[in-house]
């Protein structure tokens, strides 16, 4: 291994193999070595309608063994119109049919031909089914979409896939891969609830690329966040998160989908594919910065956050929870509602969960502090209604705010902003407390509402109708939303995520995006300390005694003052 706290793994593609000269091989070996240090490769057997000779794989196998890298199968669940099979079925990026009798004997042959040559097996994420040909039509019958693949998935996995490769090489651990879009796998069958019964070990797709342009438009939080997720479903489970160098056209973005899957503690990080990252320049700093995060990782804890309820085949704000992350709230999404934690966070997913309210009301009676979204609200407020927890309502009026009011601070007002949708929410005036209030003219809405029920508490957090205006709030409202949250440890910045570890050490990282040039953030804790230390340099960061100003009263907190250059990560830890 070339590092202590993950390896280094590279996919090759069946195309890729089948073309693959020995001496090739060697040279390409070289250079993954020289810039990254490869510990492990997955050899693809077959995709779309190359199969890989045998013979052609046992030679890149043998030639990477002898070179001390550890070699797994790959297989890529796409086909062609097979004879026999009736055309015209339309399958985006040519996955199986699997109610096709012709497709299924080849989906089985091609798991037994991959178990026969490799211990282990990965599927890579066209393991799903969007086929609509009339037999699909016929055999779902009068279930919808969701069950009938939900059916035909768990059957394909244990009879088409796991069985007949367990079969032929019982010692074989079979690995499912889940994609990058984690709220829409119930839609084509993936299932990572019952596939666990099924399958050895999942890995989890960590690729965002450029947000603002690539097709998907994911939180560059994700490649942390969905790592921690399927951390989270499959304890002790993940083989590791898989990114690739698509739509990414700078360096620093590629290298960012590497930091935070390495941040979330991935056992593997996998670079999609051989042939993207010969002679790329983007591997040039790959090396380097594995290095230093590799010594930040030694002695650093198990990852934690606000736990945020997103249960199994749930959307609903999808990415909300990884947008939070990129304001440097850190968040720890997880599929089992998280009734021992002392703060929770739902969002409108949550909502796919029928007894979330009995979940809920139980939670917060016995002194939990729960934070729901407005489309939570949304989505269960006659629930929430009936069962007492508040009288809050979304009206369905949309707000235009540009003045922001912090209402515990005389001068808690920030005006003239950039102007933000949000949903109005309407409520009885101190049955619940509005924290912030955001308007326009002489009219304003609750954006942070407090309730109080039983021991605990309820607060409402309304979501700009554009998720990316999250980042436009002003600081110090975000501010307040933080500290309420968690108050023993949030930063003030902007365009950074904070990832939080068990053992109280935290990185702080600062994303290559809008402003690229250093910023000075401030880190603030309510417990007393005598200073914040760089766990790098050893470097002592002065630390003050701030008064904030909140409900009518001056709270003392410790702050502390650091720069933060964007591309660059820091390992802090409060000193008491
Ligand atoms: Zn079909």
């Amino acid at each position: 291994m070339h590092y202590r706290n993950f390896k280094t793994v590279v996919y090759i593609p069946a195309a890729i193999a089948s073309s693959m000269t020995e001496e090739k091989l060697c040279s390409d070996y070289g250079f993954l070595e020289r810039y990254v240090g490869l510990d492990k490769v997955y050899l693809e057997t077959h995709r779309g309608d190359i199969d890989v000779p045998e013979e052609q794989l046992l030679m890149i196998k043998r030639t990477l063994e002898d070179n001390g890298v550890a070699v797994s199968g790959g297989i890529t669940t796409i086909i062609p119109d097979l004879e026999g099979s009736e055309p015209g079925k339309q399958r985006l990026f040519n996955t199986f049919c699997y109610t096709d009798s012709v497709m299924r004997a080849k989906a089985r042959e091609i798991s037994e031909a991959a178990a026969r040559l490799f211990d282990e097996v990965i599927l890579d994420d066209f393991y799903f089914t969007n086929c609509t040909c009339e037999r699909c039509i016929r055999e779902k019958g009068s279930r919808d979409w969701v069950s009938f693949r939900r059916d035909l998935m768990r059957d394909v996995s244990k009879e088409l896939i796991v069985r007949p490769a367990k079969a032929v090489n019982p010692n074989v651990r079979m690995v499912v891969k889940y994609p990058n879009w984690r709220e829409s796998y119930h839609f084509t069958g993936y299932l990572p609830k019952d596939q666990q019964d099924i399958f050895d070990a999942t890995y989890i797709g960590t690729e965002t690329r450029s947000p603002r342009y690539a097709d998907q438009h994911l939180p560059e939080y994700l490649s942390y966040s969905l790592v921690r997720y399927i951390d989270n479903a499959w304890p002790g489970r993940n083989g590791g998160g898989w990114f690739d160098t698509y739509q990414c056209w700078s360096a620093d973005r590629y290298l960012e989908q590497a930091y935070l899957t390495a941040f979330a503690k991935a056992r593997e990080l996998m670079f999609f594919q051989w042939s993207d990252l010969i002679d790329n320049y983007f591997l040039g700093g790959m090396g380097i910065q594995l290095k230093k995060i590799d010594d930040m990782l030694d002695d650093t804890g198990d990852p934690t956050g606000i736990p945020v309820y997103i249960p199994y085949g749930s959307s609903g704000e999808n990415h909300l929870e990884m947008r939070l992350g990129m304001t440097g709230i850190p968040v720890d999404p997880t599929p089992g509602f998280p009734s021992e934690r002392k703060t929770i966070l739902l969002t409108e997913s949550s909502a796919s969960d029928p007894l979330v309210i009995d979940k809920l009301e139980s939670f917060v009676r016995s002194g939990g502090d729960a934070f729901i979204t407005s489309g939570f609200l949304l989505r269960t407020s006659e629930k929430l209604h009936e069962a007492g927890m508040t009288e809050a309502y979304v009206s369905g009026r949309k707000i235009n705010v540009t003045r922001y009011q912090l209402t515990g601070d005389t001068a808690g007002y920030v005006d003239n902003m950039k102007p933000v949708i949000f949903p109005e929410i309407l409520h009885g005036n101190n049955a619940s407390w509005s924290l912030i209030n955001g308007g326009d003219g002489d009219y304003h809405t609750p954006l942070f509402l407090r309730s109080t029920y039983g021991r605990g508490r309820l607060y409402i957090l309304s979501v700009p109708d554009n998720p990316s205006d999250i980042y436009s709030i002003p600081q110090p409202v975000t501010d307040l939303i933080k500290r309420t949250l968690d108050p023993s440890l949030y930063v003030s910045g902007k365009d950074l995520s904070m990832f939080t570890y068990d053992d109280g050490s935290f990185f702080l990282y600062r994303y290559v995006k809008n402003n690229i040039r250093p910023d000075r953030v401030k880190i603030y804790t309510d417990k007393e300390v005598k200073g914040l230390q760089d766990q790098v340099t050893g470097e002592l960061i002065d630390t003050g005694i701030e008064n904030i100003r909140e409900n009518w009263q001056d709270k003392k907190v410790y702050a502390a003052v650091v720069t933060m250059v964007p591309g660059v990560f820091r390992k802090f830890k409060w000193i008491r």
